[in-house]
């Protein structure tokens, strides 16, 4: 066997147990326990079905091929110092400084490609063939957070890699990224925010996407296209959290006008 087959081989059994262990404690925490002693408030009108699970969990599992591609493609090539991943411990307080820093960068970055890719995804021309398969879900379970099409995962797949060719990380720093992303991915579809309204409401949380914001794309289909940060929607008027359950009460029609700039 190869050396890039048994990389591959490796990096499909830790996404598919990394999505097990994540997605499974989200659910074990937030659908296996009694209401009152969740501590968040339920977004989801029902329970998750074991029908909708098995679908999210059988369209993950067959995805993650595609997912592991490009990874096992950056780790052969970082295993020969081609890429921009670098260890060691930083020198100098701009190098600490730095670790957060492309964290940051990584995550803008991927948020704005996945705003528009997101969006281009939901023209009608489009929406079949690539993205109705993670709508399927109407209201997610935290199974859901890596259900997508095979068209879906070559789209978004090959971004963070690739950065990692350009963009200078840490592998520590790296590795944070990876988590962020994975929880915040699980987090988001499993129809129970979990973050306190004064955070949500607060200086940072009002620009963060928590499962509020994509809860109510799952719902209502369109608007609240972004992936992080709600900066994007903001700016291009997708952003309408009309008819959010933990909505702070909202000046007459603004919901109405978010849609009609949005249309
Ligand atoms: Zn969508
Ligand atoms: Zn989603």
């Amino acid at each position: 066997m190869t050396a890039f087959a048994l990389t591959y081989a490796g990096l499909l059994a830790i996404i598919w147990l990394r999505y097990g262990l994540v997605a499974g404690l989200f659910h074990g925490l937030l659908w296996m326990r009694p209401e009152d002693r969740v501590r968040g408030v339920r977004l989801a009108k029902m329970r998750p079905t074991r029908k909708a699970i098995w679908r999210e969990a059988r369209t993950s599992f067959f995805v993650s091929f595609i997912y592991a591609l490009p990874a096992a493609v950056l780790i052969e090539a970082w295993k020969r110092g081609g890429t921009m991943i670098y260890d060691g411990t930083p020198q100098g307080l701009l190098a600490w400084l730095y670790l957060p820093l492309s964290v940051l960068a990584y995550l803008v970055l991927h948020d704005a490609y996945f705003y528009w890719t997101h969006r281009a995804m939901h023209h009608p021309r489009l929406y079949a063939a690539t993205h109705r398969t993670h709508h399927v879900s109407k209201q997610p379970t935290p199974w859901a957070s890596f259900a997508f099409s095979p068209w879906e995962a070559l789209i978004s797949a090959w971004f963070v890699p690739a950065l990692a060719f350009v963009l200078p990380i840490h592998i520590g720093a790296f590795l944070v990224l990876l988590t962020v992303m994975t929880v915040q991915a699980v987090c988001n579809h499993s129809g129970w925010e979990i973050y306190p309204r004064r955070f949500l409401d607060g200086p940072v949380g009002r620009h963060l996407i928590t499962a509020r914001h994509h809860n109510l794309h799952h719902t209502r289909f369109a608007r609240n296209y972004g992936l992080y940060f709600r900066w994007w929607d903001r700016l291009c008027g997708t952003d309408d959290m009309s008819g959010d359950p933990m909505a702070a009460p909202q000046p007459a029609g603004a919901g109405a006008r978010a849609r009609a700039r949005a249309a």
